[in-house]
């Protein structure tokens, strides 16, 4: 990936302060949870986040942030801004006004809309403050617990799952998912499979972002990008996830969409560039 010279002013990078600094959302029965979309773990997001809630802050810890840290702080500014810039040039061409998210960096916990923000959780969507929430530690665990050949694209691709499902929020995707949620009209198989068309159409959008930025920003994409986007898409396929955890694969608990599926989407974004080409409802749902 060949940085470009644009930053987003979108970034919020609450890194320099260690765990939360203070007043937490509720806390105790009384406290509302939405579910906030995570990034690989399986299950309801909702028991994980309202899990992370505890009625205290934990203690704040002021660090300084290294060269290091300053410069991948930059390139989490680049992509941003690239995907700002893409998106709102996608969404002009289809007739509709683009309103940019915003990222949250953060190490070990901070307070999201969606609840306490905790690392293991993985960088996630949180539709109520339309934010993407993220700590970098997310991408040594996907190196070493899954396998993942991890280069700086892996982040782009990362950021642009998780942008996914903010145009999943902006096109009222979400707001359907939801409803298709809590109508109590489905059975816990068929919750999976909503899931998992819902994750196959970020990995797509993902696709469609890297395609349309590489025609924008013509040396944006380097050789090699493209292989370890899909070598993370593959890392966190549902099939692979289960085999190294709990050493075997249930389907009907996917909700990812196995390594095959989230590569398959991926570069169906990619190949077409197209957003209208993304309907992996009507694939999956039949
Ligand atoms: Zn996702």
């Amino acid at each position: 990936m060949k940085w470009t010279e644009d930053r987003s002013t979108n970034v919020d990078d609450r890194r320099a302060s260690g765990g939360s600094g203070g007043a937490i959302v509720g806390g105790g029965l009384g406290t509302i949870i939405i579910a906030a979309i995570v990034f690989f773990l399986g299950g309801d997001p909702s028991a994980i986040l309202s899990s992370g809630v505890s009625n205290s802050g934990a203690q704040t810890e002021q660090r300084e942030l290294t060269e290091a840290d300053k410069k991948i702080g930059e390139m989490i500014e680049m992509i941003t801004a690239e995907n700002e810039e893409t998106w709102t040039k996608i969404f002009a061409e289809n007739g509709l006004q683009y309103r940019p998210a915003r990222v949250v960096l953060f190490r070990s916990n901070t307070d999201s809309g969606c609840g306490m923000a905790q690392s293991a959780m993985g960088p996630f969507y949180c539709p109520t403050d339309q934010s993407v929430y993220m700590d970098m530690s997310f991408f040594n665990e996907l190196q070493q617990k899954f396998g993942a050949k991890v280069t700086e694209f892996t982040v782009a691709y990362v950021m642009a799952h998780e942008m996914g499902h903010h145009i999943q929020n902006l096109l009222g995707t979400l707001n359907e998912t939801d409803k298709a949620r809590r109508s109590g009209r489905y059975s816990e198989a068929q919750l999976n499979q909503i899931s998992v068309a819902t994750e196959l159409q970020a990995d797509f959008y993902a696709g469609v972002w890297s395609r349309v930025t590489g025609d924008r920003e013509k040396s944006f994409i380097e050789p090699g990008d493209l292989e370890s986007a899909i070598n993370a898409a593959e890392a966190v396929g549902d099939d692979n996830i289960q085999k190294r955890s709990q050493g075997y694969v249930n389907q009907e608990s996917f909700t990812h969409g196995s390594s095959a599926q989230r590569k398959e989407w991926f570069m169906k974004g990619y190949n077409s560039g197209d957003i209208k080409q993304g309907d992996t409802f009507s694939q999956l749902l039949r």
